[in-house]
């Protein structure tokens, strides 16, 4: 089984509205409160409140506060779940000190388990039932796969004013079809390089194919621009002035963010056509390990080539090539495929001669983008002279000292280890709390991965 998580577009009545509006409110408040708790307990004791602590307050805080008692008990939880994991991050390093939140900036609130909401639909439209709230809501929409709701997010987009329903979703997997990377076969293979200036360079065996990088964003730059341009002419609200929002500033801000809307639903669009068209032709992916984020840091300073490494910068994040190449590794293993990850300091696609496997700091080339060996005389283009490496690495091909498949740390994501650890969700928590109560199993017992940390296939 794997998790994956499907969201729908819910219309909610007016009424209904103003009912979602209010608990996303109440929501908002408890998630405040515990903030200012655990703020409070340090500041005057030096104590770190746990999330046990602030739970075990709720059923006395209901009692108090009888207007919180509409909402779900679970529901509630989750909300004192997400400060303990934003103060969690913030002790790991990972973010910074948790903040109050407005309610322009509280998406929404989540039911944890099965508890408090049932919903109808096979995957096409239907209704989801809020218990808690006694709200039936209409909502629309088609899910890739569905299969055993597990888990419920209701989120708010102030932008756009829209209701979603986000569910996870247990969906059952296709048993892999290879179990080592030994019995692969030749014609079912891609190798894909993700580029900027083509945005997918791919080799099968016998043609190369190169997508050009979609400018959606690039296009629609100009006049998101100007619209903003004109938003910023308009009177904006200012909590400090007290001055509220112009109705032509609300105006134009909805432009703006329909605009932006419009360009991600595009590459959404985009992304999605592509990795399918892979994934249904192809079992199994070759691809090298992408760190994006590398490659998106800012230019240094007093660096020349600012103005193209933002250029660049842009390239990348407009593709989104993480998430090209997390579709593809997703769609090819729902269909019981692998993709194969090399280790790129291992096996250097871009820097390897395909011919003699000569391995070149700095290429003699004609232009930035041609490649010629100064060993053999080979020429070829950037993009697909990796794309073709890695294309013989994965077939046991490649010429070169350390690029047979089993020396390069290849990486088959299917059959990936997946270290099971305290990852602190409420799941686990809940787990945690029994078996202390019952005393039956060590403290220290390894817990069932969260849902969303196995959201790549399981099968294995
Ligand atoms: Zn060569």
């Amino acid at each position: 089984m794997a998790t994956r998580r499907q969201t729908f577009r819910l219309y909610p009545n007016q009424s209904q509205q103003r009912q979602l509006f209010k608990a996303r409110r109440l929501h908002q408040y408890i998630y405040n409160a515990c903030l200012a708790g655990r703020k409070h307990a340090w500041e005057t004791d030096r104590k770190n409140l746990k999330y046990f602590d602030q739970q075990n307050k709720l059923p006395q805080f209901k009692k108090d506060n009888p207007e919180f008692a509409v909402l779900g008990s679970q529901a509630l939880q989750a909300t004192v779940k997400r400060v303990d994991s934003a103060f969690q991050a913030f002790f790991k390093g990972l973010r910074k000190h948790p903040k109050f939140k407005s309610l322009r900036n509280y998406s929404g609130w989540t039911y944890p388990g099965s508890a408090g909401w049932k919903v109808y639909t096979n995957g096409k439209h239907g209704k989801v039932e809020l218990r808690d709230l006694g709200l039936s809501i209409r909502m629309r929409g088609k899910a890739k796969q569905w299969g055993d709701p597990t888990t419920l997010t209701i989120v708010y987009r102030p932008s756009s004013y829209q209701w979603y329903a986000s569910f996870t979703v247990e969906v059952a997997t296709v048993e892999a079809k290879y179990d080592s990377t030994s019995d692969l076969k030749y014609e079912s293979i891609i190798a894909y390089d993700l580029g900027t200036s083509t945005a997918l360079t791919t080799y099968d065996g016998s043609e190369y194919v190169e997508l050009t990088n979609p400018r959606f964003l690039r296009n629609k730059e100009q006049e998101v621009k100007r619209k903003s341009k004109q938003m910023r002419r308009k009177i904006a609200p200012n909590r400090k002035k007290k001055t509220k929002p112009s109705n032509r500033w609300k105006k134009a801000s909805k432009t703006v963010s329909r605009l932006q809307r419009k360009v991600s639903n595009q590459r959404q669009d985009w992304q999605h056509k592509v990795t399918s068209d892979i994934a249904s032709r192809y079992d199994i992916g070759v691809t090298e390990e992408l760190r994006v984020r590398n490659m998106t840091r800012k230019a240094k300073k007093g660096s020349k080539r600012k103005k193209q490494k933002a250029g660049l910068n842009k390239s990348i994040l407009d593709v989104g090539m993480s998430t090209l190449n997390k579709m593809i590794g997703y769609k090819i293993e729902a269909k019981g495929g692998l993709l194969l990850v090399l280790d790129t300091k291992k096996v250097k696609p871009s820097q390897r001669c395909p011919n003699c496997g000569k391995v070149h700091k700095h290429w003699a080339s004609l232009s930035g983008r041609y490649h010629i060996c100064d060993a053999c005389g080979f020429e070829i283009a950037r993009d697909k002279g990796s794309a073709l490496v890695m294309y013989q690495v994965a077939i046991n091909k490649q010429p070169g000292d350390g690029t047979a498949l089993v020396d390069v740390d290849a990486v088959s994501s299917t059959c990936k280890k997946r270290s099971r650890k305290d990852t602190g969700s409420l799941k686990q928590l809940q787990q945690k709390k029994r078996s202390k109560l019952s005393k039956s199993s060590p403290e220290d017992r390894v817990f069932e991965t969260p849902s969303y940390a196995v959201r790549r296939g399981s099968s294995c």
